[in-house]
């Protein structure tokens, strides 16, 4: 058997290593290095892919999220509602432009922010919602974009874990994550599904006005050379990157199809096993009536695949995994109310009772697009002898 990775970009590079190593070459002779036709084509790519009006690449995620928030002229004061069962990334741009954090609870079987926990955080001062589409699969965006439009909040999904992922609307439309809310953010860190090779990220936008304001943001507040309007920052994705990007993009769908397929086997082989609960997938909708994880719908992409321990044993497990060669991860150990960078007096432990306890059950798995039958088989055998035991 092959050694179990967390991810294996390897074993992905080797399908497209020409297409790869010739891309970056041609960037090198081309000494395009930044804002090189790499990059524009990477661009239009992905917005055709998304179905967006507008892609603006970016450095990495966090930058994207901070740029959504400078784009939308967040200030001092305002009020953003996020999950508090996430990477802190979220929180970290919101509390860095001096924006008030609020952070809310997600809902249990769906890791995501719970749409009645963010109405009863709604103030006078709240002016967005930032969703994180967690683990691959679209938080409950009928009932965020409903919540906006009656607060006249801004939506900024977080899309760095759930690119390529559709959302079927409860009137059947369907769209990709990142292309709901009034702007979204996404990373291309090596591990993310849509990974380059270094640090890349974009934000996207169905608004003129606003793409246009971000564009600026993103290359130190500029519209006219030299001319500086706003206060921006220098945000760029390299051409290099872009490179390895347009030749993964036309894989997504098929690499999130590899997913799927481990997520399923994984699913199999748990689905009878006591204090084991498998991930719940929202929306299977593709019209035929099935209760599986569906390539067509392709509602959950499986950036993690995560499993609820219910017996107490988690950390045990998790040891027990690492012994055996296993490699697996807590996401996320702490809530971030807890942590010491974010705690406030604001916060009462009695809002957030879905957090407190996922932080002690959850087991990420290896989850990756080379997966074969030997490993998963070896994987949930020895998930299940110890859990039975
Ligand atoms: C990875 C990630 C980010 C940050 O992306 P970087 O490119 O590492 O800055 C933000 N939010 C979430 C939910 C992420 O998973």
């Amino acid at each position: 058997m092959k050694k179990i990775q967390m991810v294996d970009l390897k074993g992905q590079y080797a399908q497209i290593k020409e297409q790869v190593d010739s891309s970056i070459h041609n960037v090198i002779n081309s000494t395009a290095f930044i804002n090189g036709p790499e990059v524009h084509s990477f661009q239009k790519e992905l917005e055709e892919y998304l179905d967006v009006k507008h892609v603006i690449p970016c450095a990495n995620g966090t930058d994207a999220l901070q740029i959504a928030m400078m784009g939308l002229g967040l200030e001092p004061g305002d009020e953003v509602i996020t999950a508090d069962f996430t990477f802190a990334a979220t929180v970290e741009v919101i509390a860095l432009l001096r924006l008030t954090p609020v952070l809310v609870d997600v809902q249990l079987d769906s890791f995501n922010i719970d749409p009645e926990a963010i109405k009863k955080a709604i103030t006078p001062k709240t002016k967005a919602i930032v969703p994180v589409h967690l683990f691959g699969q679209s938080a409950n965006m009928d009932e965020i974009m409903a919540i906006a439009k009656e607060h006249n909040l801004y939506v900024i999904e977080d899309n760095a874990q759930g690119i390529g992922a559709n959302y079927k609307f409860d009137n059947g439309k369907v769209a990709k994550t990142g292309a709901i809310g009034h702007v979204a953010s996404t990373s291309f860190f090596p591990s993310k599904n849509l990974g380059c090779y270094g640090d890349g990220g974009a934000i996207f936008t169905n608004d003129d006005d606003l793409a246009h304001t971000i564009r600026g943001v993103v290359n130190h507040g500029m519209y006219k050379r030299y001319h500086h309007d706003v206060v921006g920052v220098n945000s760029r994705l390299d051409s290099i990157q872009a490179a390895v990007l347009r030749a993964k993009l036309p894989n997504l769908d098929t690499y999130n199809n590899a997913r799927r397929a481990a997520a399923r086997k994984y699913n199999k082989a748990f689905e009878e096993i006591d204090n084991i609960i498998t991930p719940n997938v929202k929306g299977n909708s593709c019209g035929t009536n099935h209760n599986t994880i569906c390539d067509t719908c392709n509602c959950h992409v499986f950036h993690q695949y995560t499993l609820r321990i219910t017996n107490g044993k988690r950390d045990a497990l998790a040891q027990h995994l690492n012994d055996n060669g296993i490699p697996c991860g807590v996401y996320y150990p702490i809530p971030l109310h807890s942590q010491k960078a974010y705690k406030d007096d604001r916060y009462n432990e009695a809002d957030f009772p879905i957090t407190n306890q996922l932080i002690k059950e959850v087991i990420s798995l290896p989850m990756h697009t080379e997966l074969d039958d030997d490993q998963i088989d070896f994987i949930t055998k020895t998930v299940i002898d110890f859990v039975t035991k």
